[in-house]
């Protein structure tokens, strides 16, 4: 059977690390990381991600920026908030919560992010240099970061590894496996289009799943021993739950966790762990620029 890597936990020892270096911060400098996190209208879904990224803030004494936008704002009006932001000594990560409404062009308003406040890491040239050899990016995209980092809190080596990421998303698949190419792992990536995906699978030691399908990897499709990763995030029926769902991942957990060596439960694996990563990558950002700056 494989280990279970318990997301929740790893995730609770990082917030503890940085809450420690946050205090640090506070009694060396007097200064705390700030995010700020705009969100436009009020899908559902958007605002809860963003409460729950507010909370964790105030737990660990990150100080957090809201800036709540009408859904019908324009785009010029989005981008002069974004560059307040940037200009505000106060705040070390700007965070636009995704997706925007469509009258608003995603990528221009992404890019006019300055590079040093781009905690979530979807900047073009924090990819770019993700992508380049011998470069290091300012900052890593949260749930990739969150994958590598589970990887080696459980003591699964990357170096010289086969590894199979399933989807090529920009938030998710594209970066997790540029990632893992820069820890010096054989990199396979599966996409919608790719044949006979299980016998690619089969052949890893480290597959990353984000394909948004529910259950899609079985059993029979995984290497014995070999360290799963699943970002999948899906809500199926489930009438026996007072929502009428539940959430499941692209692993067939039962099927999967007889065979690998490694697996992470959904929910209760990746997803604490990227809100984790993106505190992290604010603090990051206030050291560096505190400490630039004193
Ligand atoms: P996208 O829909 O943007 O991308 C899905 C990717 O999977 C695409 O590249 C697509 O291929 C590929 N794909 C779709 N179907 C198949 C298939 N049958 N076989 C192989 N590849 C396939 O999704 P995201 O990357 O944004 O998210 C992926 C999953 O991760 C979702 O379930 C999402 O909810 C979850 N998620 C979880 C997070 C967390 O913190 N736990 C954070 C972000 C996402 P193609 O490019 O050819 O279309």
């Amino acid at each position: 059977m494989a280990t279970v890597i318990d997301g929740k936990a790893v995730a609770q020892s990082i917030r503890s690390e940085i809450a420690a270096e946050v205090r640090v911060l506070s009694e060396k400098y007097g200064k705390v990381p700030g995010l700020a996190v705009i969100i436009v209208g009020s899908k559902k879904d958007s605002q809860s991600y963003v409460g729950m990224k507010r909370k964790a803030c105030a737990e660990l004494g990150i100080k957090s920026f809201d800036h709540d936008l009408p859904e019908q704002v324009s785009e010029a009006d989005l981008i002069k908030e974004v560059h307040q932001l940037n200009l505000n000594p106060d705040v070390h990560g700007i965070l636009v919560q995704l997706p925007l409404p469509k009258h608003i062009n995603e990528e221009k308003v992404l890019t006019e992010i300055s590079l040093e406040k781009d905690v979530d890491g979807f900047h073009p040239l924090n990819i770019g240099k993700l992508a380049m050899k011998g470069r290091d990016p300012l900052f890593l995209p949260c749930t990739p970061k969150a994958c590598l980092e589970l990887l080696s809190r459980s003591g699964v080596s990357i170096k010289g590894k086969k590894a199979v990421v399933v989807g090529r998303s920009n938030i998710v698949g594209l970066p997790a496996s540029l990632l893992l190419l820069k820890a010096d792992a054989t990199v396979t990536i599966v996409h919608s289009h790719t044949s006979q995906p299980e016998s690619i699978i089969r052949e890893a030691d480290i597959v990353i799943a984000a394909a948004g399908q529910p259950m899609m990897i079985k059993g029979s499709w995984i290497k014995p021993g070999a360290a799963v990763i699943d970002v999948g995030t899906n809500a199926i029926d489930d009438p026996t739950k007072k929502s009428g769902y539940k959430l499941v991942g692209d692993v067939d957990f039962e099927e999967v966790s007889k065979v690998a060596g490694w697996i992470t439960p959904v929910p209760g694996g990746v997803g604490p762990m990227t809100v984790t990563m993106l505190l992290k990558n604010t603090l990051d950002g206030a050291k560096r620029y505190i400490e630039k700056n004193n």
